[in-house]
């Protein structure tokens, strides 16, 4: 499956290996749709709300318009982006926790209803500005068996919570929701019913105080197929639709996929600048890096990469361009005899990759294509 799966991300990026100039990632329109109408068929109790950071190409988030998913931002830019693609405001949901005064006026000047906190500080700062907002707790839940954990900066704990529900109701703010986000790219699924049962406590807590609750957000982090051993969406569903179906029909489930709508949409074509043997190792450089887009790679991150060249396969150190020692993404398994020029296949790149990349050193940050 996972090799099938590869070799069409490389048979529709392919065409772009030829004449190579530089970096670029290739994103299917095709598999857009796919994802999103996969994620939909599996959850339908969910509605999704992708994730603008993931990619916020314009006809990226179109595609997604199209298809009927709604939209989670995090900043003035991502919700300009939502007022130009036409999304109506009210589904739009502003989940980053801490929110600058200018970004929450400019959400409520544009129609955006729910936003997110996990601070008593935050719930203030909301209130002085849209008192009539509608708010949504995100509480801590287990990132453990996550390839990007989020837990670390972000989340109520169980103490957290009280003090945030003290404050809305001093405030007399709307507290109606409860999200969480398991770790970006998260394998375990136990996290999903762990914060989905949090949450159904707290949806209790807040009725006894005379809130209404009628939210439940899943959060993002379903994951990409790398070894074929991580849970498939179908996999997932089976065990949280259990769980939201001892849900009141009241309550309002969404869930801000990034990554699983748009990360096996895109392939990355990049080249091999020159080998190097230091020592014991051997060291392959690419065009791009940590810089241009390969980030999460540098973190231990599962990666594929397929050379157009043939042959044994070793292991190298892969390091990206710029005279940096940060550029430096682990190691990996290419051809033994990988040669300055070659063209290497990066699949599964479609989220994270061109919005995170700059051209540092000089360096082009990979472009984007679309095809069919
Ligand atoms: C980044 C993020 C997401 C998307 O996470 P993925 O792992 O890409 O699915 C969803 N919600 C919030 C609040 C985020 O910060």
């Amino acid at each position: 499956m996972v090799e099938e799966d590869v070799r069409e991300q490389i048979a529709f990026t392919s065409a772009y290996a030829k004449n190579y100039q530089q970096p670029m990632l290739v994103v299917s329109r095709e598999r857009l749709r796919r994802n999103a109408q996969r994620f939909m068929a599996a959850l339908p109790r969910v509605r999704p709300h992708f994730a603008v950071k993931a990619n916020p190409d314009t006809e990226i988030l179109s595609i997604f318009h199209e298809q009927g998913t709604c939209f989670e931002v995090a900043s003035i830019a991502e919700i300009d982006a939502m007022l130009k693609l036409g999304a109506s405001m009210e589904t739009v949901f502003y989940s980053n926790p801490i929110k600058s005064p200018v970004s929450i006026k400019h959400a409520a000047a544009n129609g955006i209803v729910w936003y997110c906190v996990d601070t008593p500080e935050e719930v203030e700062k909301i209130a002085a500005i849209k008192p009539d907002a509608k708010l949504y707790l995100r509480i801590k839940v287990s990132n453990e068996g996550s390839s990007w954990p989020l837990a670390g900066k972000f989340g109520a704990s169980p103490k957290g919570v009280d003090a945030v529900i003290e404050i809305c109701k001093k405030l007399d703010m709307q507290l109606s929701g409860v999200t969480f986000h398991v770790g970006s790219q998260c394998t375990n699924v136990n996290n999903w019913v762990e914060g989905i049962r949090a949450a159904k406590a707290i949806f209790t807590q807040l009725s006894a105080q005379g809130f209404s609750p009628e939210l439940l957000n899943l959060g993002g982090g379903y994951p990409l197929q790398f070894s074929g051993q991580e849970p498939s969406i179908e996999d997932i569903a089976a065990v949280i639709n259990p769980e939201l179906d001892l849900l009141p029909d009241s309550i309002q489930v969404m869930a801000e996929p990034g990554r699983y709508l748009v990360g096996s949409a895109g392939c990355l074509i990049s080249q091999v600048v020159g080998i190097a043997t230091r020592d014991d190792d051997r060291w392959v450089y690419l065009d791009t890096g940590f810089y241009g887009g390969l980030m999460e790679l540098s973190q231990n991150f599962p990666g594929t990469l397929v050379s157009q060249r043939t042959g044994e396969a070793g292991v190298w150190t892969m390091a990206g361009p710029t005279c940096d020692s940060i550029d430096v993404m682990g190691r990996h398994r290419l051809p033994v005899n990988t040669k300055a020029e070659d063209i290497i296949f990066m699949p599964n790149l479609g989220a994270y990759c061109t919005t995170c990349a700059c051209d540092f050193n000089g360096f082009p940050a990979p472009s984007m294509r679309m095809v069919d």
